[in-house]
Order: structure tokens, then C-alpha cells, then sequence
């Protein structure tokens, strides 16, 4: 818990417009809650301390995978209303608190910060890639370059929020792949993938292994939320 409270007490005194709308419950709040949410909110999510893959990390070619919330009925609501009710706003809340756990995590140094990529025609229709938004955001508060395009989705993969577990590394097949117009740049540099959930890690897997090629330091991925395979 060391890290969250650090998180919080860094972010406790900026003042942003007031009358805003917590981002899980809708609940007006204060605007100096810059994480968006109320404290009822703040208090039923269950804040991540530790990496959820730790005991998983040799199935895995990413060297990290950071997380500041596990995936349960209130984070999801968080990410339902990112991802499907189009309030980008969200990703300035819940990115600022994934930049900060950056900073105090010390995942990385100076990595080159990317989202794990969308489907330019579901990109067109959400009108934004969620997991770029948060990964902007991110790259502001960390200072840190920022590379929208690093990865391509080059397949639609509509079944992926449903398919099973096993089934998710088949359904992804080849479908996200490096930009190879970044490949010199991204070589012996830290990496940080950013995605809003992540759930078996074929996701992350798939970014993984493109980036690979390239010849990184090392691949780190961080998540709003994770599903606690712990718990399961
Ligand atoms: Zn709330």
C-alpha cells in the first residue's frame, strides 16, 4: 500500500476546476480530487501493491507488468465508462495516477512510452484508442517521449472482450505488429507498453514479442487494472 498512499499524498494539494463527477460512481465530488473519484469509491477499489503476473513472469517474454487496481465491479466500471460511453475525460484521471505509480515504482529509466494499439477502424468509430489516451497522459506526467504508433494493429479482433482465456493467443494470431519505421530507435531503450486492463497477458504478450525484434533494454507493461490471478 506504501506506493498508493505516496501516489495520493503527491497529488492531494493540485487544484483542478471544481463540480466534477466521480469517475466510477457519477457522484458529484470536489474538484481537488484530481483522481476523480469520491472517497467511497476511493476506499472500495482494491489497490494493487504487488505485480499480479510475479509468480507468472517466465511464461512471459515482458520483463514487468505494473497495475494500480485489480479488475473488479468498480474498476470495470471506470474502464466501461472510458471505453464505452466515450468519457475520454476519465484518461486524464486515472493516467495521472498511472504516471505517478511510474514514477514511484521505479519500473524503468527513461523508457519510450506506447500504447498497445487499436484497429484503426475501431479506432475511428470509439473516436480514440483509450490505451493511447492513458499512455499520453502517462508520458506527460513522466516526461518521457511518447510514441503513438510504435505498435499496429493490423486485424480487426472484435471476439477478444469475450473469448475465453485459452483461446485469447489464437484469437490474436499476428495481428499486432512493430512499426518498423521506430525499430532503430527503440533498440537497447526501456520500454513501457500501457494498456487499461489486463487480463491473461496474451495482449501484452503479442506487443512483447513484436517489440522483441527490435532489440529493447526491456519491455515493461503498465495497466489501470489487472485480474488477480492470486485471487482465482
Ligand atoms: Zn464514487
Amino acid at each position: 500500500m506504501t506506493k498508493i498512499i505516496k501516489v495520493f499524498d503527491s497529488i492531494s494539494e493540485i487544484v483542478f476546476p471544481e463540480n466534477i463527477y466521480c469517475i466510477c460512481c457519477g457522484d458529484l465530488i470536489p474538484g481537488s480530487r484530481v483522481h476523480g473519484l469520491c472517497d467511497a469509491c476511493v476506499e472500495k477499489l482494491k489497490w494493487l501493491s504487488e505485480n499480479p503476473f510475479e509468480s507468472r513472469l517466465d511464461e512471459f517474454s515482458f520483463d514487468s507488468v505494473t497495475s494500480l487496481v485489480q479488475y473488479d465491479y468498480y474498476a470495470q466500471k471506470i474502464v466501461h465508462n472510458l471505453k464505452f460511453h466515450g468519457k475520454s475525460y476519465i484518461a486524464n484521471n486515472i493516467g495521472r495516477l498511472m504516471g505517478e505509480l511510474f514514477l514511484t515504482s521505479k519500473i524503468c529509466d527513461d523508457p519510450i512510452i506506447a500504447p498497445v494499439p487499436m484497429y484503426i477502424g475501431k479506432e475511428r468509430s470509439r473516436g480514440y484508442n483509450q490505451a493511447a489516451l492513458l499512455a499520453e497522459r502517462i508520458a506527460g506526467i513522466c516526461d518521457a517521449e511518447y510514441i503513438k504508433d510504435l505498435l499496429i494493429k493490423t486485424k480487426r479482433t472484435d471476439s477478444m472482450r469475450t473469448a475465453r482465456a485459452f483461446g485469447r493467443l489464437n484469437a490474436l494470431d499476428n495481428s499486432i505488429e512493430l512499426n518498423t519505421a521506430w525499430a532503430r530507435k527503440i533498440k537497447g531503450r526501456n520500454i513501457l507498453i500501457v494498456d487499461d486492463v489486463v487480463t491473461t497477458g496474451a495482449t501484452a504478450e503479442k506487443c512483447s514479442e513484436a517489440i522483441k525484434m527490435a532489440g529493447p533494454s526491456s519491455i515493461n507493461i503498465l495497466s489501470f487494472a489487472a485480474v488477480n490471478y492470486k485471487g482465482n
